[in-house]
């Protein structure tokens, strides 16, 4: 996308979220006031949530001229009822200008033409000079002349669900190669030897079940992984605000059950329900009567599972994510069944290894970042990528939905799919693998689980290989506790969880038997689309697109990738899911083309 806004600072704005002012180049488009509402006209109670539909609605319209977020010029924000105690708009404003600084005048104001109304945006944007999907950020450019080979099908991304879907795809007796932007396979499994042993940390997914994740189990057995079961023998610690009293245990008991009975209503595949959709996670957990203790634990479940707080998300989208991993209790819990049950010793990265080595030779391709997706005609793509041009029948992308926008695609992506693309966001996820040389909380009587509403570590896990005589306490830095903790250095960081881990097992010698710590920040890895371990949906998106507007066909494009999957979406069991689905849909095209030769 080219830069069509400059801004314009004086020595003391630089750091404020918005310019004093911009000088614009292109021709400018003038936006309405948008309110928050959703596409029907529904207008949720909960301020938050409609600041979030306007947002969206103001998306849809830079989008559909051609533009986007980077090109707004100028912003205006008319509020009712503002206080400036109160400024509920900064932090999604802040999410939806991705660092982008247009001008913005905030305007109080007493009602608005609708009385329901309590926000409204309007903006003024200067549209880009050139296709506004030309954007390739990866800074590689391959020459249009260099050699073209063809093939049935190209796969962008070897993850899992790329490798599933080359399995699928060559079983079908197609060609089909794979294209890796990175110098592995595996994607967001990585696992990375300690010094000096054999054993492993998972900087990336760690746990599968040997139940309902039917998939990745198969892959497990398959490729020889040593199974290792989630220690839950021993005391769980609670690090609350102060304690609870029955009536609170019973409201946090309630609120559960209710967020479990609802993800349940919610269809797997097609989530729908424009009053779900319409308002935050938080929103409605208030308006069923969640206290300050039921938002705080519900904090620590989106955090835990997505990096999110829950006024960014869509109620609709987490429940539908509950749903798909088989519930809020499945998804949440250590044991048989649930989403942490088991790990592999070897580390889950032996998974992608593994069916990477079984593909022929020549199918994956490593360091070949792709750039562009041209459909030339019908059933004839043209792929660019740094190791060279493919022509193919059809192509499977599987890059994780914020890498996308990297890509350029000609034609351009239909208007939902890149709305749909444009709303996704990451919340702040990152473990940080704590290696002692003993299991102190073990021998103390503890299982290594803990949850906290006060940070920095929202959740600690123990995942020992005592086979290993490896000693760890996975530490999940989520959320706004987890941005925190990460603007620290790194000794800093060292220091706060020790802090944190001496107190929550009462163990005064954490530091003399700490190790060393591992991390990695997915934040910073533009493979991944800059976070993980799943994008999520703020409100109005499922409602206004539908949930199908990811996954849908373009063409002879095929998307799959976790966040596409039905069941376990986020999860290595979803990718190998997304991967199968899409290959079947090619197969199925391919197989129709040869029956019409
Ligand atoms: C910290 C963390 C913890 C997690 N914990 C768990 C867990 O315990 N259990 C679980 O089941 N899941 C977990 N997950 C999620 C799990 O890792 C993912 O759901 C799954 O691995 C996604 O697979 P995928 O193939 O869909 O995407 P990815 O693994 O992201 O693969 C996409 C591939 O596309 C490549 N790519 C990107 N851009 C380009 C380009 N332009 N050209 C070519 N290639 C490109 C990428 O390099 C990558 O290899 C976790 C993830 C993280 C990061």
């Amino acid at each position: 996308m080219s830069r069509t806004i400059k801004t314009v600072d004086l020595s003391h704005t630089s750091n404020a979220y918005y310019a004093p002012a911009t000088i614009s180049t292109g021709a400018l488009v003038h936006i309405a006031g948008q309110p928050g509402s959703t596409k029907d006209g529904f207008v949720p109670d909960d301020y938050e949530s409609q600041i979030h539909l306007a947002l969206l609605n103001l998306r849809k319209v830079i989008l559909s001229s051609g533009a986007s977020i980077e090109n707004i010029a100028k912003l205006t924000l008319l509020i009712v009822n503002y206080g400036s105690a109160n400024r509920k708009h900064v932090r999604p404003v802040q999410r939806f200008l991705r660092g982008h600084r247009p001008a913005i005048t905030l305007i109080p104001v007493s009602k608005l033409a609708v009385p329901s109304w309590l926000f409204e945006i309007d903006a003024l944007v200067a549209l880009p000079t050139q296709s506004p999907v030309s954007s390739p950020s990866l800074g590689i450019t391959t020459p249009w002349s260099a050699p073209q080979r063809a093939i049935d099908v190209v796969i962008i991304g070897a993850g899992l669900a790329g490798l599933s879907a080359a399995h699928e795809i060559i079983r079908a007796g197609h060609s089909c190669i794979v294209l890796e932007a990175r110098d592995r396979v595996g994607g967001k499994t990585w696992s990375q030897s300690i010094s000096g042993s054999d054993a492993v940390v998972d900087v990336g997914a760690a746990w599968i079940n040997d139940t309902n994740q039917s998939r990745v189990y198969a892959l497990a057995k398959r490729y020889g992984a040593e199974l290792i079961e989630q220690n839950t023998k021993g005391r769980v610690v609670l690090e609350d605000f102060e304690g609870f009293d029955e009536p609170t245990r019973q409201k946090l008991a309630e609120i559960r059950d209710m967020v479990e009975a609802d993800c349940q209503e919610v269809d797997t595949w097609k989530p729908h329900s424009t009053s779900l959709d319409a308002v935050t996670f938080e929103a409605y957990l208030r308006s069923h009567g969640a206290d300050d203790v039921s938002l705080a634990t519900a904090t620590v479940w989106t955090r835990a599972m997505l990096g999110q707080e829950p006024r960014d998300i869509s109620a609709l989208y987490f429940l539908n994510y509950c749903k798909s991993g088989g519930g809020l209790l499945q998804m949440r819990s250590d044991r048989k069944h649930g989403g942490q049950y088991l790990r592999i010793r070897q580390g889950t990265q032996l998974l992608a290894k593994g069916l990477a080595e079984s593909l022929p030779e020549g199918v994956v391709h490593l360091s070949s970042p792709v750039q562009s997706v041209t459909q030339v005609s019908k059933d004839s793509i043209r792929v660019h990528s740094s190791s060279g041009v493919y022509t193919a029948r059809k192509v499977v992308t599987t890059v994780p939905g914020p890498v996308l926008k990297t890509i350029s695609f000609t034609p351009q992506l239909p208007i939902a799919k890149r709305a749909y693309i444009d709303s996704l966001s990451y919340g702040y996820y990152t473990k940080a693998m704590m290696e002692f040389t003993s299991p102190f909380w073990v021998e103390k009587g503890f299982c290594g689980l803990t949850q906290s509403f006060v940070g920095p570590a929202s959740v600690v896990r123990d995942t020992s290989s005592p086979a290993d005589k490896k000693y760890v306490l996975t530490c999940f830095l989520c959320g706004d506790p987890g941005r925190t903790w990460a603007a620290l250095s790194t000794r800093d960081r060292e220091v706060k969880l020790l802090q944190q881990l001496k107190s929550l097992f009462d163990y005064n010698k954490v530091e003399d038997d700490f190790v060393q710590m591992h991390t990695y920040e997915w934040v910073s890895d533009e493979f991944s689309g800059w976070g993980c371990p799943c994008t999520s949906l703020m409100p109005g998106v499922l409602d206004a697109v539908g949930a199908d507007a990811l996954r849908e066909p373009f063409g002879d494009v095929h998307f799959a990738g976790t966040e596409t999957a039905g069941e376990w979406k986020g999860y290595m069991e979803g990718a190998v899911r997304s991967g199968e689905r899409a290959a079947g849909e090619v197969v199925g095209g391919l197989r129709a083309i040869v029956s019409k030769l």
